[in-house]
């Protein structure tokens, strides 16, 4: 689904308050072949291209123990999204759903997540392959896969207690 700034039978648009983005901070741009949105897959498939995941300074060294890890979850903000469909027509067949029962980059806060494969690490820059965002998509974050992240130490007596 490519959306631009079209309505489609079933969906509403809401008001929007302006965006601010939230404050965040944009810690990378990630590689990928494609140009246009309808060109990108819909999902990340692990056999896919390998892309690349730049960091930028000062959050390079942040990459310390990531090599460790198989598959890392990638944080992203699809920034050429619209913003302000509440209820979106994926099928564009008339029937709306709500925004929140969709993986759609439409939603008021375009936030996307892949799981990827880690295939090297070379400095400030991660090969991956599972990615489905447009060449140039800021990169918001980075996190071991949840499946594969155990805790570094148990917690201890007292961890949890409050003076
Ligand atoms: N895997 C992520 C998720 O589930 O959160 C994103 C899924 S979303 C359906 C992927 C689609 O977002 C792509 O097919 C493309 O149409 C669109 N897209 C990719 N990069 C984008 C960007 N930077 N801005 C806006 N849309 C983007």
């Amino acid at each position: 689904m490519v959306r631009e700034n079209e309505i489609r039978a079933g969906e509403v648009a809401v008001d929007m308050p302006p965006a601010t983005d939230a404050g965040l901070v944009f810690i990378g741009t990630i590689r990928t072949p494609w140009t246009l949105r309808l060109e990108c897959p819909r999902q990340g498939r692990e056999d896919g291209p390998v892309c690349r995941i730049e960091l930028f300074e000062p959050w390079i060294e942040g990459l310390d123990g990531i090599a460790a890890y198989e598959r890392v979850e990638v944080l992203y903000w699809l920034d050429k999204s619209r913003r302000d469909l509440v209820r979106q027509s994926p099928k564009n067949d008339g029937t709306g759903r709500g925004i929140f029962s969709l993986r759609s980059p439409v939603r008021p806060n375009p936030i996307g997540t892949s799981v990827v494969r880690l295939l090297r690490v070379d400095g400030p820059v991660l090969e991956v392959a599972g990615l489905d965002c447009l060449d140039g998509t800021p990169l918001v974050d980075l996190k071991p896969d949840r499946s594969q992240f155990r805790p570094l130490a148990p917690p201890q007596k007292g961890d949890f207690e409050t003076a």
